[in-house]
């Protein structure tokens, strides 16, 4: 059933206390329970930002035409094509609960397939294939990131049904998306937001220590850590690309090794959700 807007401003009440709601999924028999009830058959993939991707290597080698690169947001525009019904949110949630001062409030997330004719109509609106087109375009414009699968918590606190008909598309920020809370996550429950396919983020010997890409708000999960004067990034790494962008020594390397990754992540996305 539709969940009312009193309940979603109850949601979004909680989302101070997001950590430690997390960090509870730690107890064993708490994170089973939240994880069947709100992350069973989940399984979502952070694309690497665009931007990046067209700069930096690509299938293990350099690429002097930067225009023959694939572009990870070509899963999204895929599925914008297939889908039949979209939906967007009229604002962030996330973003929203947090008085996001970095992002725009107003980009919230793309939701497709049939189980979006249940969503509450107050929180959003159907549009067309190429509004969609448009909207996802905008917030990359606007520096956001595109998460893409099947997240099964969409569809619980939505109130819709069946979840394996609901696409989410998240427009995520690294200050204020909901899955900063993926560290403090129960493992179990974290692993089903992964890196895309042939992602590999490494730091090279031109780290200079200087500690930027470590600074608050440019790693969402903190995955990256000064040891001995040198940046290293732990297993966290959701491969987004953002640290990338910020380090002024061009230290951190972000590679795509597998050449099928874009067929393979609309598979993996087509295994577990049906837009059409
Ligand atoms: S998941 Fe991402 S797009 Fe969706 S409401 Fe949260 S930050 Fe916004
Ligand atoms: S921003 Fe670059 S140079 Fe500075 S610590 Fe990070 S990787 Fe090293
Ligand atoms: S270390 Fe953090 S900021 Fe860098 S690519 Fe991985 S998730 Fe993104």
């Amino acid at each position: 059933m539709a969940r009312p807007l009193w309940f979603v401003k109850l949601l979004k009440k909680t989302f101070p206390n997001r950590s430690l709601i997390a960090k509870a999924t730690n107890v064993p028999l708490i994170g089973g329970l939240v994880d069947k009830i709100f992350f069973e058959g989940d399984d979502v993939i952070y694309l690497p930002k665009d931007s990046v991707a067209q700069k930096t290597i690509q299938i293990g080698r350099k690429l002097d035409k930067p225009e023959e690169i694939t572009l990870p947001s070509e899963i999204v525009h895929h599925f914008i094509e297939k889908a039949n019904k979209h939906w967007i949110m009229n604002s962030c949630i996330c973003r929203d609960a947090a008085t996001c001062k970095d992002y725009p409030i107003d980009y919230g997330c793309l939701f497709m397939g049939e189980a979006v004719d249940d969503i509450n109509p107050h929180l959003g609106r159907l549009v067309t294939k190429e509004e969609a087109h448009d909207y996802v375009k905008k917030c990359r414009e606007a520096g956001l990131v595109h998460l893409i699968g099947r997240n099964k918590l969409d569809a619980q606190w939505l109130g819709v049904s069946p979840g394996d008909k609901l696409l989410t598309v998240c427009n995520c920020c690294p200050c204020c998306c909901l899955w900063k809370m993926l560290p403090d996550l129960n493992p179990e429950i974290g692993r089903k937001i992964t890196k895309m396919s042939g992602v590999e983020v490494i730091v090279t010997d031109a780290c200079v220590g200087c500690g930027t890409c470590s600074e608050e708000n440019v790693c969402f999960v903190n995955a990256i850590s000064l040891i001995d004067g040198k940046a290293v990034i732990s297993a966290e790494c959701r491969g987004c690309g953002r640290c990338v962008e910020v380090c002024p020594e061009q230290a951190i390397e972000l590679t795509i090794n597998n050449p099928e990754f874009i067929s393979e992540s609309i598979d993996r996305v087509s295994s577990v959700v049906d837009v059409e």
